[in-house]
């Protein structure tokens, strides 16, 4: 029997050379690299109050802050966690704890005292950040662990003032740093189960930060005349990477919004003058559904970023249509690879054709492949199978947990997304959804995403979701919860016939749930889990 020669697994690169990061250094210290181009230039802004804040000022603030967390108790190694919407004060605290050589943990002021005690318990947070919306829920633990609790936006019984912290001198020598040390400890966004702490080291963070602004011709551009919106929230690694720290390093103008709403934006976007938008899907549809929102009011915006969770072609194509003058494509993150895979092309300095509907090229200085869920057998292209990437980006581990970080990055360094994906010709990577969320009819596989992409076409539906349900003949077969128009009566058997006319049998919609709204978490990810817990439960 004559041996197969030995394959090759196929990896792909950016079409971008690799460049050279100087990852050794601490992240601030990266992040403000520009500072004597950029000393008085505007740094952040709070799009509420106004008050804005030059480069010079936010780093003396940042040095403040260190000082001020270090005389409450924050030392190196340590975890402080931020429990807030976006504010100027998450940048202070997050940058003065990495000047001590703590980590920050970040999480939703909006969550249940539940979720947040696990993961104030599981991080094992020194310090509590927070605002007035969660004091209450953070008050009994912080009380019975002997943890201070800082708010930014108020005096309350037992908690000390951001003010007072910042009230100390600015920290005068660095912690001594390794770049191996964790400096953020993001949780994942809990879409399949519960999330998970994800260690991102100094190193890390510098990396992913370089591989989309570094470089002669970066591959997504920011330059120190752009004006960046801060709207998705920061206790997403998308919004603390790829807006916060991106920005900071590139020198642009970073505007922070605390919680979205169209009026709101548009204003910003006039006031401003903003050139580059970062959304996530949902703020896509509403804008390209909403006649309330023009061109005219978006004319400063040059790019728009959606990343997160999926946007298929034809919403691309739509919200393209009004925003004419701007680059609209995808990044494509996970927060345990740093968080960023892919990046789109078409940001570049020197941009590249891409095609509607991709999530980008595997970014700079790292290597992606497509592998068989299987047999582990890595795929060529135009041959969906489970994305996995490497590179010096990606997580050290997940938070005391061995076990999971061994099963997620394997022994020859490449992480495993659990996303199912394929690259084109023109290396453009194209999600097809988790490999978990895939639907098996009749041992077809269905993409949910591929479905809802169709169903939000529809002129009477503003929202979709679709989930498996359990069915004695097909194993699982595709349902969708709707959400329509206003006064649309839209009926089941139409939309069934919408997605027929469409698609290959085997994709067909065997049911339809009428809802008033999709849950989803606040990376606009659908909580699809929720929608078959309900189905499960016999609610719809
Ligand atoms: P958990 O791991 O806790 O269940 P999560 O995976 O949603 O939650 P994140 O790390 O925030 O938590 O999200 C990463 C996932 O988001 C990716 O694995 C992918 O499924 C999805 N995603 C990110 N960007 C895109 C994109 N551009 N298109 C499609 N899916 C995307
Ligand atoms: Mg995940």
């Amino acid at each position: 029997v004559p041996v197969a020669a030995e394959e090759k697994p196929v990896v792909f690169r950016s079409k971008l050379p690799d460049i050279q990061i100087n990852n050794s250094q601490s992240l601030h210290t990266y992040c403000f690299g520009k500072m004597a181009e950029v000393a008085d230039r505007p740094c952040l802004i709070d799009g509420q109050t106004g008050a804005s804040y030059t480069y010079a000022e936010v780093e003396s603030l940042s040095r403040r802050a260190a000082s001020g967390l270090r005389r409450m108790g924050v030392g190196k190694g340590d975890v402080v966690m931020n429990l807030l919407r976006n504010c100027p004060e998450f940048a202070f605290s997050f940058l003065g704890a990495a000047m001590l050589g703590a980590a920050t943990t970040t999480a939703n002021p909006f969550y249940t005292p539940h979720e947040i005690h696990r993961q104030a318990e599981a991080a094992g947070a020194k310090l509590i950040v927070t605002e007035a919306c969660a004091v209450e829920k953070v008050r009994e633990f912080a009380a019975e662990r002997g943890v201070p609790v800082v708010t930014v936006d108020g005096k309350f019984d037992g908690c000390v003032e951001f003010g007072e912290v910042l009230a100390a001198e600015e920290l005068e020598a660095d912690a001594n740093i390794h770049p191996d040390d964790v400096v953020a400890l993001p949780y994942s966004s809990g879409t399949t189960g519960l999330p998970k702490g994800v260690m991102l080291t100094h190193r890390s963070l510098i990396t992913s930060v370089a591989q989309q602004v570094d470089g002669e011709n970066p591959n997504l551009y920011f330059s120190k005349e752009d004006v960046v919106l801060c709207l998705l929230p920061l206790f997403h690694i998308y919004s603390l990477n790829s807006v916060l720290l991106a920005g900071l390093r590139a020198g642009c103008t970073i505007v922070i919004m605390r919680k979205f709403d169209l009026g709101v934006l548009v204003d910003l976007v006039h006031k401003h003058n903003i050139t580059i938008a970062p959304f996530v899907p949902p703020i896509v549809v509403e804008i390209a559904k909403s006649p309330r929102v023009t061109a005219d009011d978006l004319a400063s915006i040059r790019m728009v970023m959606s990343g997160a969770a999926p946007m298929g072609k034809e919403l691309q194509d739509a919200f393209m249509a009004k925003i004419p003058n701007a680059v609209l494509g995808q990044g494509y993150g996970m927060t345990e690879a740093g968080p960023v895979l892919a990046m789109c092309l078409a940001f570049a300095k020197e941009p590249f054709q891409v095609k509607s509907g991709s999530c980008g090229t595997v970014v700079r200085n790292a290597e992606l492949k497509i592998v068989d869920p299987d047999t582990g057998a890595a795929l060529g292209r135009d041959q969906p199978g489970e994305i996995c990437i490497r590179g010096e980006q990606i997580m050290k581990g997940y938070l005391n947990d061995p076990e999971s970080t061994k099963n997620t990055i394997d022994a020859d360094g490449w992480l495993h997304t659990g996303d199912i994906g394929y690259v084109d010709d023109d290396d453009e990577i194209f999600i097809v959804d988790r490999l978990k969320e895939i639907i098996k009819y009749k041992g077809f596989q269905v993409p949910p995403a591929e479905l809802e992409a169709l169903l939000i076409t529809h002129p009477e539906i503003k929202d979709a979701a679709v989930v498996s349900m359990k069915d004695d003949l097909a194993g699982e077969i595709p349902v969708a919860f709707i959400v329509r128009t206003e006064g649309s009566e839209l009926t089941e058997d139409a939309i069934k016939q919408f997605v027929a006319k469409e698609v290959v049998f085997y994709k067909k919609i065997h049911k339809v749930f009428f809802t008033d709204s999709i849950p989803k978490n606040p990376s606009g990810k659908i909580l699809r889990k929720d929608l078959r817990a309900r189905l499960a439960a016999g609610i719809h």
